[in-house]
């Protein structure tokens, strides 16, 4: 009998269950739960007999672990980023890693970002938490600014920061800037932004959205260098991965007054707890990684690992494969590119 584990994810399928029913037509479905820093032989052995995983942000699939599990063929990303999955490792042991694709969660993650800056814009939770606290006489320090004419920064413009761009430069009017190296000013320009340097978008913008995928180039992209060139009074928002923010600078930046909030959905070496140094700042806002947790972006994410995984039972390539290379090395599933 085929196996489902659905590891560390507490979102797939619970909201849509004819979901997990379409998947224990073909297969058994189990959640298991390992320790997020579980890795390498002793999550290997953890999996031993799973043929398919589910996978959340946590653990991380290393190279070790593939090494060690030769029953997996499929590990489904309920989300975009692979950054946990050792893709060189997957590719040579024969493994396919899907992801869900872009659009799935676009508008979800993108309005989200948006709704964390104008947090921040008009301190919409200081000013809530002083209500709370019988200050309503608070009210006249509580000043924020119109975006109309100010310019928003976006770092990395695919599918979300496109979205984001959109909303800032067609809702609010603002001037849009963009760094992406690997896009064409022209796609830059469709979307309402204008493409240029990494120090122009961190030297001009009031507002800096970061919308970029983890990688070795990205990781800790802002740090000391790059928050001295901000403006005094940034907002920085980051919807993306916590590790692209070298957390200890940012503190000193807090520290120092430079940065005006920092508004995050996502943090360096998440969960955090209470008593997360960045918590100590009244100009910090962290979601616990809701960027794509609406309806719709939920329901597309489950759909996308659903159709992934019946895909591969059924001898066809999956939707949101990403590493497309183990076609031609060979799969454990059996899949090739004819
Ligand atoms: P995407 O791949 O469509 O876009 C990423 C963009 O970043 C691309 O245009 C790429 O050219 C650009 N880029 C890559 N390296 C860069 C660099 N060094 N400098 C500047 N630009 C660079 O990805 P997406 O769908 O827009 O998602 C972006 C990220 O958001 C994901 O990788 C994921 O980590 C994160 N995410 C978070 C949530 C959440 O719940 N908070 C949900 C979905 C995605």
């Amino acid at each position: 009998m085929r196996r489902i584990a659905i590891v560390n994810s507490r979102t797939f399928g619970v909201r849509f269950p004819d979901l997990i029913d379409r998947l224990k037509e073909y297969a058994e479905v189990e959640k298991i739960f390992v320790d997020r820093g579980l890795r390498g032989k002793a999550l290997a052995e953890k999996l031993r007999g799973i043929h398919f995983i589910v996978a959340s942000v946590t653990p991380y699939y290393d190279r070790e672990f593939f090494e060690n599990n030769s029953d997996v063929v499929l590990i489904a990303r309920h989300g975009i980023g692979v950054d946990n999955v050792d893709l060189e490792a997957a590719t040579e042991h024969g493994v396919l890693v899907t992801r869900v694709p872009g659009y799935r969660e676009r508008d979800a993650v993108a309005e989200l970002a948006v709704a964390l800056a104008l947090s921040a814009v008009r301190m919409v939770c200081n000013a809530s938490k002083a209500v709370r606290e019988g200050r309503w006489g608070d009210r006249s320090r509580i000043v924020g600014f119109n975006i109309r004419g100010k310019t928003v920064g976006i770092i990395g413009l695919g599918n979300i920061g496109s979205r984001v761009a959109e909303i800032f430069s067609r809702g609010f009017n603002a001037k849009v800037l963009t760094y992406d190296p690997y896009i064409s000013p022209e796609k830059a320009r469709e979307h309402g932004a204008e493409l240029v340097s990494l120090e122009e978008l961190l030297r001009e913008s009031h507002i800096i959205s970061l919308h970029v995928p983890l990688t070795p180039e990205t990781y800790h992209m802002i740090g000391d260098k790059e928050l001295q060139l901000m403006r005094d009074g940034v907002i920085i928002v980051n919807t993306a991965r916590g590790e692209l923010v070298d957390t200890n600078a940012l503190i000193k930046a807090l520290k120092a007054g430079k940065v005006g909030y920092a508004v995050f959905d996502v943090v360096e070496g998440e969960p955090i707890g209470a008593d997360h140094p960045l918590l100590k700042f009244e100009n910090v806002i962290v979601t616990p990684h809701i960027g794509a947790n609406t309806i719709e972006g939920l329901r597309g994410m489950d759909e996308s690992v659903v159709e992934a995984i019946l895909d591969v039972i059924n001898g066809k390539t999956p939707v949101g494969l990403v590493n497309t290379e183990v076609l031609d090395k060979g799969t454990r599933a059996g899949l090739s590119k004819n």
